[in-house]
C-alpha cells in the first residue's frame, strides 16, 4: 500500500470477500493454505459463514438447493484445485450452481515452475460454464458477479474463478474499483402458447399417461403447482431419485413402486425437468414404447429432442410452465379417470412390489438384509428428515424403501453417479437446516465403501457440532464382501496382495469408532433389536452427531438370481 494515494485501500482478499457478500453469498466451504488463507479470514470478517473441511472433493460436494444463491468453495492451487475438479464436474452434470475460487501461483513466476503451478483456468474449462482469472484487482467484483449470475441463469452449473497468489495481499484504492450490484434471481421464462395447447390436447387424448417429475422441478420450486396438476388431472406420476418429495411419495397417484411397468407402457409421458439419459433409459425401447409421445419441459433448449423426438416441446421454467398448463386445463378441464385399465395395472404392480419388499423386511434371519435395515430406519426416523444417501445397493434399495414427503430433501450420487458426496452434502444440509429449519434432522445413509471416500469429514461434523446421524450399511465391501468369521481362513492359501477379492473391504470394520474418536456417539449393531435401540437413542439426542454401523449379510448380492428385486434394474 505504499504507493497508495488518498482514499481507502483494500486487499485482493478483502475485495473477493466483499464482492461475494455483495452477491448475497452466505456460505463458503474450503480448505485453506497458500495462497488463499487470507480470503477465508476476510470472508468471515464480512459475515460469510466459513466452514473448513478436510478434502477438496467433499468441499465441492455440498448442498445446492436450499439457499437461493450458489455456495462457494475455496481451494488452494495445484493439487487442491485438481481435487476440486470432481466436484465441479458433479455440480455441472447435475445442473446446480457452484462457485469455486482457487488460489494459483504468483503471476510473475508463471512458467518458471512455481509452487503448485498448474494451468488452472484451462483445466477448469471442461467442467465449468465459466473459467476465468480476473486481469486486475479492479475487476474482481465484476468477475464475481458474472460467475454468480452464470452459475444460476439458464441451466445452472459450476463456475471457476482463479486468483493469483500475488493478488491476495496486493492493495488497491477503493475509488478505482469497478463495483457491480447484486445480480437478481434468474428471469423466469415461459413456453410458447401454441406449444402449451398442443401439450394439453396430447394429454387429453392419452390412454396411459405418465407424469415424470425430475430434479429440475425441485430446483424451480414447482411443488405447489405440480401437486395441483396431479390432483386436477388425476395423472399417475413418478419422481426421479432427487425429485422424490416434490409431490409426497405417499400421494395416491405416486406409481414409483410400479416404475418399470409405468415407463414401459405409458403412451404419453410428460417430462418435467428430467433428461432422457441413463436414469430414464434414454427414453428408448425396451424400457419405453417405441411410439411413446413425450411432452418435454425444460429450461435448456439444447436438451430438447435428445434421444427422442418429442411430440411437444415447452421451453421454460418448470414452475411457470406448469402454471401455464394449469391455466389451460382450467379452460379445458380434464380428469383422467381413476378406474381405467391403466390404473388397474399400475395398482396391481404396486401392491405386488410392496408385498415382496415387506416379506423381505420381515425376514428374521441374521445377518440382516437391506430391506430389514431400511424398514427399521423408516419406522424410527422423523418424516421430515433430510435424507442423504449413497452406495450401490444401499442407495438403490434405500430409495425405494425410504419415502420422502418434502421437496429438496433427498440427495444422492446423482446424474454423475459420484460416490463420496454424502458427508459433504450432509454437512451443508445440516448447516443450512440449523439456520433455516432447525427442527429438521439430517440422516446420511452410506454404504461402507461410499463412507470411505470422505470418512474424515466426521471430524468436520464434530468440530461444528452438527447433529447428523450417519448410518453405515456395512456389507464388508463394494457390492459384496467376505464373511467376518472366516475370511482369514478363506485367504490363507494365497498372498493377500493377489487373492483378496477386489470388491472386498476389511470385514468387521468398526466405522462407528471414527465417530467416537471425535466425541460423537458410535453404535455397532448386528440385530434388529440393537438397530432399533441405536436409532431411537440417536434420533432422541438432537445435540450430538452419531454413527450407527449396521452389519448386514455380506453376500446379499448373491441373492440376485433367486431374488430379482436385488438387481439394479430399477435404477
Ligand atoms: P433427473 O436426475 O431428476 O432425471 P436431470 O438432472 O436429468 O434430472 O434433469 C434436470 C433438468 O432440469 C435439466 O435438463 C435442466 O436443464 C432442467 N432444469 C433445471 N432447472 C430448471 C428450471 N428451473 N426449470 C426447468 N428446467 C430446469
Ligand atoms: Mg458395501
Amino acid at each position: 500500500g505504499a504507493v497508495m494515494a488518498a482514499g481507502e485501500a483494500v486487499s485482493g482478499a478483502g475485495l473477493v470477500a466483499e464482492a461475494l457478500r455483495a452477491q448475497n453469498i452466505e456460505y463458503m466451504f474450503g480448505i485453506v493454505g497458500i495462497p488463499i488463507t487470507e480470503i477465508a479470514v476476510a470472508a468471515q470478517a464480512v459475515g460469510i459463514k466459513y466452514i473448513g473441511m478436510r478434502n477438496e472433493q467433499a468441499v465441492t460436494y455440498f448442498l445446492f438447493f436450499l439457499p437461493s444463491r450458489p455456495g462457494v468453495c475455496l481451494v488452494v492451487s495445484g493439487p487442491g484445485f485438481l481435487h476440486a475438479l470432481g466436484g465441479m464436474a458433479n455440480a455441472t452434470m447435475n445442473c446446480w450452481p457452484l462457485i469455486v475460487i482457487g488460489g494459483s501461483s504468483d503471476r510473475n513466476q508463471e512458467t518458471m515452475g512455481a509452487f503448485q503451478e498448474f494451468p488452472q483456468v484451462e483445466a477448469g474449462r471442461l467442467y465449468n460454464k465459466l473459467s476465468v482469472r480476473p486481469s486486475s484487482l479492479e475487476v474482481i467484483p465484476a468477475v464475481i458477479e458474472k460467475a454468480v449470475r452464470t452459475s444460476m441463469y439458464g441451466r445452472p452449473g459450476s463456475c471457476y474463478i482463479d486468483i493469483p497468489g500475488d493478488f491476495v495481499n496486493l492493495e488497491v484504492n477503493k475509488s478505482s474499483i469497478k463495483y457491480v450490484e447484486c445480480c437478481p434471481p434468474p428471469p423466469i421464462s415461459m413456453a410458447e402458447h401454441s406449444a402449451v395447447s398442443k401439450a394439453v390436447s396430447i394429454i387429453a387424448h392419452a390412454k396411459q399417461p405418465l407424469l415424470i417429475i425430475g430434479k429440475g422441478a425441485a430446483y424451480s420450486h414447482a411443488e405447489n403447482n405440480i401437486r395441483k396438476l396431479v390432483d386436477l388431472c388425476g395423472l399417475p406420476f413418478l419422481p426421479t431419485p432427487m425429485a422424490k418429495g416434490v409431490v409426497p411419495d405417499n400421494h395416491p397417484n405416486c406409481v414409483a413402486a410400479a416404475r418399470s411397468t409405468a415407463l414401459q407402457h405409458a403412451d404419453v409421458v410428460i417430462l418435467l425437468g428430467a433428461r432422457l439419459n441413463w436414469i430414464l433409459h434414454f427414453g428408448l425401447p425396451p424400457r419405453f414404447r417405441q411410439d411413446v409421445k413425450v411432452i418435454q419441459i425444460d429450461i435448456c433448449a439444447e436438451e430438447l429432442g435428445n434421444n427422442v423426438r418429442p411430440a411437444a416441446v415447452l421451453l421454460g421454467d418448470i414452475n411457470a410452465v406448469t402454471k401455464q398448463l394449469l391455466e389451460e386445463f382450467s379452460k379445458r378441464p380434464l380428469k383422467y379417470p381413476s378406474n381405467t385399465e391403466w390404473w388397474k395395472k399400475l395398482r396391481e404392480k404396486i401392491k405386488n412390489n410392496e408385498e415382496r419388499s415387506k416379506a423381505l423386511a420381515l425376514q428374521k434371519s441374521l445377518p440382516m438384509n437391506y430391506y430389514t435395515v431400511f424398514h427399521h430406519i423408516r419406522e424410527l426416523i422423523p418424516k421430515d428428515s433430510i435424507l442423504v444417501s449413497e452406495g450401490a445397493n444401499t442407495m438403490d434399495i434405500g430409495r425405494t424403501m425410504l419415502p420422502n414427503y418434502y421437496p429438496r430433501q433427498r440427495l444422492d450420487a446423482g446424474t454423475f453417479g459420484t460416490m463420496g458426496v454424502g458427508l459433504g452434502f450432509a454437512i451443508a444440509a445440516a448447516l443450512v437446516a440449523k439456520d433455516r429449519t432447525p427442527e429438521k434432522r439430517v440422516i446420511c445413509i452410506e454404504g461402507d465403501s461410499a463412507f470411505g471416500f470422505s470418512g474424515m469429514e466426521v471430524e468436520t461434523i464434530c468440530r461444528y457440532n452438527l447433529p447428523i446421524l450417519i448410518i453405515v450399511v456395512n456389507n464388508n465391501g463394494i457390492y459384496t464382501g467376505l464373511n467376518a468369521d472366516n475370511w482369514k481362513e478363506m485367504l490363507q492359501y494365497g498372498d493377500p496382495a493377489t487373492c483378496v477379492p477386489p470388491v472386498s473391504l476389511l470385514p468387521n470394520s468398526h466405522y462407528e469408532e471414527i465417530m467416537s474418536a471425535f466425541g460423537g456417539k458410535g453404535y455397532f449393531v448386528k440385530t434388529p433389536e440393537e438397530l432399533q435401540k441405536a436409532l431411537k437413542a440417536s434420533v432422541a439426542d438432537k445435540q450430538t452427531p452419531s454413527l450407527i454401523n449396521v452389519m448386514i449379510d455380506p453376500q446379499s448380492e448373491r441373492k440376485k438370481q433367486e431374488f430379482p428385486w436385488l438387481t439394479r434394474s430399477n435404477l
